[in-house]
């Protein structure tokens, strides 16, 4: 496998860094505090091709790979994860309409996404279904040419922004296994019946929105079914298999963040008569996190780079997800540890990565969830 970047992407990831830098750090702060987003900044990311690269040239999309996607992930996230969270998450769902959906749906909402004019969301995650995603109850009954729908989604991303949003029904609650038993519908937010309610007090990515959906008696066409019914779960997984590198690329990031804010700050900082940088336990952590951002990063290049190429490895991808995940979360707490008391408060950046990062453990598919996945692949 050649890991050398085109120069096609070496120059994605500079204009990417580039708007980043320049459009971020003044808002950062703002947004993280109050639990807000300006729209404004995702219709600027749309207009500069930021958003959606992976999405098919035909749908107006770069018609570039994931990994592309990936790459631009990591420069938002190395400026500030909730931004790029709140930015990149706008297409959430489109990668399984890609796979998955009629030319009609790509036609409607793909084309809509890169232009900035659509927000979509993936509602899976219940109340009483987690990291257990068969036990999913919302229900979606077949009566004539619609889907009736009910039930309630918890955590959902764009929840309250999205224009669609991709819902994992129960549609065969009675098929002997459980992974037949779902399908996707995708749900108009305006369609009556649909409420969501905000998610407050998050710990970090505090710039994206995050609801609780409740459907209620919401009846879509019967053409909104995404792929084939009853397939949902190995859809969802295939979903996954993509957008899991899209958090590796998130972790890699932040953790760059975390390293070069504490480079910053013990270069500068003396303690003892010497600068913190000279002592042997900082420089061993800065030579750690430097060495585990490199693995991470050669991991999630190598899952990214076989998926464009049609070769799905779900080890490998759980492998760098979980790797990635807590290699972050990692660096993110020695970065706080190295600015000592400084590092515990808002206006310092590292406390805001510290509690950005911690998300990477817990959505699409939890670090344990992970082990689960590299376990089997490895034990059978
Ligand atoms: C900010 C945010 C955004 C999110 N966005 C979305 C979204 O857009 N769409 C969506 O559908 N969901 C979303 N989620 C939900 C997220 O994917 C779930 O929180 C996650 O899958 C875990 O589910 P749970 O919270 O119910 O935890 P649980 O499933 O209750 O797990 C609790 C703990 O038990 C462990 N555990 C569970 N089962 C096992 C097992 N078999 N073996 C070992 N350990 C196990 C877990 O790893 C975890 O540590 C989001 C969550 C957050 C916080």
């Amino acid at each position: 496998m050649d890991f050398a970047l085109s120069r096609e992407q070496e120059d994605i990831i500079k204009a990417a860094r580039e708007f980043a830098q320049g459009e971020f750090p003044d808002r950062a702060q703002e947004f993280d505090r109050n639990e807000s987003f300006d729209l404004d900044l995702w219709r600027k990311a749309c207009e500069l091709g930021f958003v959606g690269v992976f999405i098919d040239e035909e749908f107006d999309g770069a018609g570039y790979g994931f990994f592309e996607h990936c790459l631009i992930a990591e420069e938002f996230w190395a400026v500030d994860p909730g931004i790029g969270q709140a930015i990149l998450s706008t297409t959430f769902g489109s990668e399984l309409i890609g796979l998955f959906g009629s030319e009609d749906q790509k036609g409607l909402i793909l084309p809509r996404l890169v232009a900035g004019e659509t927000i979509m969301g993936t509602a899976i995650t219940e109340p009483d279904a987690g990291c257990d995603v068969t036990a999913a109850a919302t229900t979606a009954v077949r009566e004539g040419d619609e889907w009736v729908i009910n039930g309630s989604k918890m955590f959902a991303t764009n929840g309250n922004l999205a224009h669609y949003m991709l819902v994992f029904c129960l549609t065969d609650p009675e098929n002997p296994s459980p992974h037949r038993r779902h399908s996707f519908i995708l749900v108009p937010t305006d369609a009556p019946g649909y409420q969501s309610t905000k998610i407050r007090g998050k710990m970090g990515i505090r710039a994206s929105d995050t609801a609780e959906i409740a459907l209620n008696q919401v009846r879509v066409p019967a053409l909104n079914l995404v792929g084939r019914e009853g397939d949902g779960f190995h859809e969802l997984m295939a979903f996954f298999n993509r957008t899991r590198l899209h958090i590796c690329a998130q972790a890699v990031g932040l953790a760059r963040a975390a390293l070069e804010e504490s480079v910053r700050h013990v270069r500068q900082r003396r303690q003892f008569g010497a600068s913190v940088a000279s002592f042997q336990v900082t420089r061993f952590k800065i030579a750690e996190m430097a060495t585990r951002i490199r693995a991470a990063r050669n991991l999630y290049y190598e899952a990214a780079w076989a998926v464009d190429q049609g070769k799905i490895d779900h080890g490998l991808i759980a492998m760098a997800k979980w790797y990635c995940a807590e290699m972050a979360v990692r660096c993110a707490d020695e970065a706080v540890q190295m600015h000592g008391g400084y590092g515990y408060i808002d206006e310092y950046r590292v406390q805001r990565l510290y509690r950005d990062a911690k998300i990477l453990e817990i959505y699409e598919g939890t670090k344990e969830m992970e082990k689960v996945i590299v376990s089997k692949a490895v034990l059978g």
